[in-house]
């Protein structure tokens, strides 16, 4: 079943934007970013996983962290928007936290990858926006990983190993951004959120308001 997304305030229909890279490319400090941003007033989803929780993760703000069985039990209760395996973890959205923050009025951010794009899609193809972040150079990638270091060896040579896979979906979506300057790729993202806020199908309910009270006006 379809959900519909509801008018914002002054007729708006809800934006869900997706941003999706390998990790390391610099989505996580974009998804900051924008959060930061007050005045554009984004809602993050936070997803279930059943991976383990990093050291500078809190519950419940990064992500909310459940065992495998709680995991498959809301999803077999089809609580979640949309779901996926990544890196030998599962990963989900809830959908009772979307719908709340569109029926609020408000866009909504996800920090998904390919699989649950594409899921999201399927179910709400008038109000998904896609956007994947490409890094620089593989080197540059490694490099971030290492940086990070809060993950073990093996784990960075998983992730290195899947971020190839998962470059080569980059056709699937909207809009692809390659992260070599942080401020200029987040100077890109701001263009797309704001053009995207004004797309006719978004802005319709408001503007025929407006235009019917324009047609009425006595000049
Ligand atoms: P990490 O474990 O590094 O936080 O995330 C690994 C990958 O899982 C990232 O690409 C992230 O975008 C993706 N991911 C995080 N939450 C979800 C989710 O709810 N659904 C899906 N499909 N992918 C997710």
């Amino acid at each position: 079943m379809e959900t519909e997304a509801t008018a914002l305030p002054g007729g708006r229909r809800g934006l869900m934007l997706i941003l999706s890279s390998p990790s390391g490319a610099g989505k996580t400090t974009l998804t900051r970013m924008l959060l930061q941003k007050q005045e554009l007033d984004f809602k993050l989803s936070i997803s279930l996983t059943t991976r383990k929780r990093r050291s500078s993760e809190a519950d419940g703000i990064h992500y909310h962290f459940i065992d495998q069985e709680e995991f498959a039990r809301r999803r077999d209760a089809g609580e979640l928007l949309e779901h996926a395996e990544v890196h030998g973890n599962f990963y989900g959205t809830p959908r009772g936290q979307v719908e709340t923050i569109l029926s609020q009025g408000r866009d909504v951010l996800f920090d998904i990858d390919y699989q649950g794009a594409r899921q999201v899609r399927e179910k709400m193809p008038r109000d998904v926006v896609t956007i994947f972040v490409l890094p620089p150079s593989m080197r540059e990638l490694r490099a971030r990983l290492e940086r990070r270091a809060e993950d073990s060896q093996d784990t960075i040579a998983h992730r290195l190993e899947n971020a190839r896979h998962e470059i080569g979906r980059w056709a699937d979506y909207d809009y692809v951004l390659i992260n070599d300057d942080i401020q200029k790729t987040f100077d890109d993202l701001l263009a797309i959120v704001r053009a995207e806020r004004l797309r006719r199908p978004r802005v319709a309910k408001g503007v025929e308001d407006f235009v019917a009270a324009l047609l009425a006006e006595d000049v």
